[in-house]
Parts: C-alpha cells; sequence; structure tokens
C-alpha cells in the first residue's frame, strides 16, 4: 500500500499548467483524470496562451480534460500516483482528505504466459463486454537524431486503454514486439462498444524470403469472440472489427473499485 500525503498531491497540482515548457522536454506525461500515460507530443490543444508561450496548459489527448502532468514536474508519473491524484482531486468520496491510499500491487503489470493468464485477465474485465477502446499508443522504436541518423532502440509496441463499464474501470494492454495492428474507425451513427473481445496464442508462418520462413507463437487480440486463423495470412475480410497480433503481452489495471 502506498500512501499519498495531502501536501504532495497539492504540490503535484501546480505542475498540470501553465506547464508547456516543461512539458516539452518530457517524453511521457500523465492525465490524472482518465489516468492515460501518453508521450507530450501527443497534446494537440493547449488552453490560455499562444503556441511557444512557456505559460501554455495542456489539454489531455484522450480526454479533453486539462489534468496532464508530466515527469519533469519531479513527480514519477505511475498508475498509481495518477490513481491518488484521481481520488484526490476528482472522486468525492476521497476529495481533500489528508491521505490517499492506493494498492500498489492491483497496479502492477501482468505478465500474459499462458491459458490461465488469459483467463485470469477475461475473468477480471468480464471478457471485455460492455468495455471500448479509449485510446491507442503505437510507438515504432525508430527514431531520427539531430544528425539525421535513422536508428533502433526499442521493439513495436502498442498501449490500448480500455474503458469498461463493471467494478474495474480502466485497463491498459501493452502489446510487445507488434506484427499486425489493424482498428477500426469510428463508424458515425454507432456506439463502438465491445460486447466480447477474443484473446489466444496462435503458432504462425512468418514468411521471410531472406532469413526463410518460420513458424512463431503470437498472442491475438480482436474486438470480437470470432477469429479466423487465414485472417493473419494477410488478407483481413471481415473489416468491421479492430485486432493486434504480437509476441507478448501484458496488463495491467489503472483504476477499480
Ligand atoms: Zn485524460
Amino acid at each position: 500500500m502506498t500512501v499519498y500525503k495531502r501536501a504532495y498531491l497539492e504540490e503535484a497540482h501546480k505542475h498540470s499548467s501553465n506547464h508547456r515548457k516543461e512539458l516539452e522536454n518530457d517524453h511521457q506525461c500523465g492525465c490524472f483524470y482518465c489516468q492515460t500515460i501518453f508521450s507530450p507530443v501527443e497534446i494537440k490543444e493547449w488552453l490560455g496562451k499562444e503556441e511557444g508561450d512557456p505559460g501554455g496548459t495542456a489539454l489531455c489527448p484522450s480526454c479533453g480534460i486539462d489534468s496532464v502532468i508530466g515527469e519533469s514536474s519531479g513527480f514519477e508519473i505511475t498508475p498509481m500516483f495518477l490513481n491518488a491524484m484521481y481520488k484526490y482531486w476528482f472522486d468525492p468520496d476521497y476529495s481533500k482528505k489528508e491521505e490517499i491510499e492506493v494498492d500498489d500491487e492491483v497496479y502492477d503489470w501482468r505478465e500474459i504466459k499462458n491459458q490461465e493468464d488469459i483467463d485470469n485477465l477475461m475473468r477480471i474485465f468480464h471478457g471485455f463486454h460492455d468495455s471500448c477502446i479509449a485510446a491507442v499508443h503505437y510507438r515504432s522504436g525508430y527514431y531520427v537524431d539531430k544528425e539525421r541518423t535513422m536508428s533502433q532502440h526499442g521493439n513495436h509496441e502498442v498501449n490500448m486503454i480500455f474503458h469498461g463499464q463493471w467494478e474495474t474501470r480502466l485497463i491498459e494492454l501493452c502489446f510487445e514486439n507488434v506484427r499486425k495492428i489493424y482498428i477500426d474507425a469510428l463508424k458515425d451513427n454507432y456506439m463502438n462498444d465491445i460486447y466480447a473481445a477474443y484473446l489466444k496464442f496462435h503458432d504462425i508462418l512468418i514468411k521471410d524470403s531472406l532469413l526463410g520462413d518460420k513458424t512463431i507463437n503470437v498472442i491475438v487480440w480482436k474486438d470480437n469472440d470470432e477469429f479466423d486463423i487465414s485472417d493473419l495470412n494477410g488478407k483481413i475480410k471481415d473489416f468491421g472489427t479492430s485486432f493486434v497480433i504480437a509476441d507478448s503481452l501484458k496488463w495491467r489495471i489503472i483504476e477499480d473499485l
């Protein structure tokens, strides 16, 4: 259990406004309303000041609330910290208490290594029933440095934030070494809620004329519970669904009751 003191949470709050200059140097920031962690380059809207002015206040790219705090504030941007901030500033049951307690273990990353781990996630998040994708963050691992050299410093990773209508409201999935991702865009006049997601391990054949074909084990997530393995061969016929195919998956709870 981690205890966050009132003074600490109030000090942190000062860094959620007039912080444009601070955020421009950060690699990571978080929103303590929707509790999403993201890169400041994703911030598109600023309140208050003109572009380039150090005084601007960021609006969260996921929820639009001005509750963004960056790591150069000196506060470590973790789900626990964002959860304590959410409780203190937004939840009437906790707001303005002297101390906010957060159960750390609940928020640890959990690796999906076998069917039992899949069953556990599906049990806790009710098979993704009555949930929706709130945000998707893709990192290729590639970058171009100031000398204009292109390098790779990490895997292809996709983080997805889900909001659910059950006791666990927010979870984050992190797919590592992503092989394929398809996100079905919002359709006009339709709710984009998920009824039942699919999550399973599969062996797939990777065709590679240079290094030779090989079979690898992947994990497949899809926003409905049917899956045709032939979809993996590059012919995605059933547009209207979103899916991710990756070498591994870990997940964590961001907020529950
Ligand atoms: Zn937000």
